[in-house]
């Protein structure tokens, strides 16, 4: 699952077609204070490429709320 997509409930693979259903894992980490993996469809990854990490998540912003959930359970941990 796209987890760009998952956010927005769209249906990744219809998406991005038959030959481009695969996903990407991606690291973005100039926005948040840590690395933070998330995976992305093919459609998703080069709109992150085109905009920029920033550009993208302010264009997602429930897929920004949701890093920040997972970032906040991944920091007891330490
Ligand atoms: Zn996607």
């Amino acid at each position: 699952m796209c987890d760009a997509c998952s956010v927005k409930n769209r249906n990744w693979s219809l998406a991005n077609g038959p030959g481009r259903s695969k996903l990407e894992n991606v690291r973005v980490f100039r926005y948040f204070d840590t690395e933070t993996r998330i995976r992305l469809c093919w459609l998703c990854s080069t709109n992150l490429f085109r905009m920029g990490e920033s550009v993208f998540l302010a264009a997602n912003p429930a897929l920004k709320e949701q890093i920040k959930r997972n970032n906040a359970t991944d920091s007891f941990d330490f």
